[in-house]
């Protein structure tokens, strides 16, 4: 039921040989009150709850679809990372974020992901299988019950490549605005591109929320093509004038600046040489840059840059009229990079 709206949720009742009203009860609990099980509605007829409700020991048989809570670990500074199991038993990450006045929940939109970028540990185990909307919400309705408080931002920067999962995230982020009362522009969907998909994207989004002004952000993290493939090999099949073509092609379908994100990763790509490629790279784009400096995986030997390297990249980029930001890291003393918790429970390799 999650992840159904008003409507289809009153056509559910009357399917079942319930009025109509019962519908609006369901959606009230389900996403207002946060409902987890069937049987939990207690406004509902007994005996309709107890026939559907099924026995609170079977997951899968209740109809609502919310996930089980596997791990929790909460840094410091308040991060929390939560390892979530699915009906049929595969584990996946959210994070909430909370900060001074805002509460972002980092979602994941696949188990796995089969890009493999090199310096994300996510990439490392492949892809088990695409979530469906009411998994991808079903983490902002966690983080909520978690925390105790209303996400006030949603980021899709967990596990997974959204641009291998369109329908079901352009599902989640009407169902988050329109359900849960979000709005678009407090959305960002994280992609590091997938070649003939974001101009699909803009179109799909325009058919289906009727605007998209959630906020795209594209990985770069190089400022040309040959140093890009070494750190993410499907880059090969998608070269870096053909992105930023489809990232042109975007804005002018949507009208929504684009964002991009930079790892910066010590001695490979954060050299004021290369901010200075990359600010002539994007050069008439109306962008904004966010450096991530890189958080350190097991797998890998990437280095995180000294807190001056990376000042010193983000004046060169400021130096030429690129807007920047370096974002901070947060919950590091807990696993921060994508994808460290899960193989905390199942470890690879
Ligand atoms: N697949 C999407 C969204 C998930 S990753 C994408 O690639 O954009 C979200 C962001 O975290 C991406 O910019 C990604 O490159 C970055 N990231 C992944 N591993 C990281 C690490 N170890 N340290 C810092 N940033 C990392």
């Amino acid at each position: 039921m999650l992840g159904l709206k008003l409507e289809a949720l009153e056509a559910w009742a009357v399917a079942q040989g319930q009025p109509a009203f019962r519908g609006g009860q369901l959606h009230e609990w389900i996403y207002a009150k946060g409902a987890r099980r069937f049987a939990d509605v207690t406004v509902l007829p007994k005996l309709w709850r107890e026939r559907l409700g099924g026995n609170p020991d079977v997951e899968q048989a209740d109809p609502i679809g919310r996930s089980r809570e596997l791990i929790r670990s909460v840094a410091s500074d308040g991060t929390t990372k939560l390892l979530l199991a699915t009906a049929d038993g595969l584990s996946l990450e959210t994070v909430g974020i909370p900060s001074r006045d805002r509460l972002t929940v980092c979602v994941s939109s696949q188990v796995g992901c089969p890009m493999a970028c090199r310096f994300c540990a996510t990439g490392k185990a492949g892809l088990d299988r695409s979530l469906a909307v009411h998994e991808i919400v079903d983490q902002v309705l966690t983080v909520r019950e978690v925390m105790g408080e209303r996400p006030s931002h949603v980021v899709f920067m967990g596990m997974g490549e959204p641009l291998l999962n369109i329908e079901a995230v352009l599902g989640a982020i009407d169902c988050l605005c329109t359900d849960l009362g979000m709005a678009q522009r407090q959305i960002t969907l994280s992609t590091v591109g997938v070649a003939q998909t974001l101009p699909q994207l803009a179109e799909r989004a325009l058919e289906r929320l009727g605007r998209a002004q959630f906020t795209l952000a594209v990985s770069l993290h190089a400022p040309d093509q040959s140093l890009r493939e070494q750190l993410i090999p499907t880059a090969r099949a998608y070269p870096l004038e053909r992105l930023l073509d489809d990232c042109r092609r975007y804005v002018a379908l949507t009208g929504r600046r684009v964002s991009f994100e930079y790892i910066l990763l010590g001695g490979l790509n954060d050299h004021p040489r290369q901010a200075v490629a990359l600010a002539q790279l994007l050069r008439g784009f109306q962008s904004h840059v966010n450096l991530i400096p890189y958080n350190p995986i097991e797998e890998e030997q990437f280095q995180r840059p000294s807190l001056e390297r990376v000042e010193a990249f983000r004046r060169a980029l400021q130096d030429r009229h690129v807007a920047v930001s370096v974002r901070a890291s947060r919950g590091l003393d807990q696993d921060a990079a994508c994808g460290q918790l899960r193989r905390r429970l199942a470890p690879t390799g």
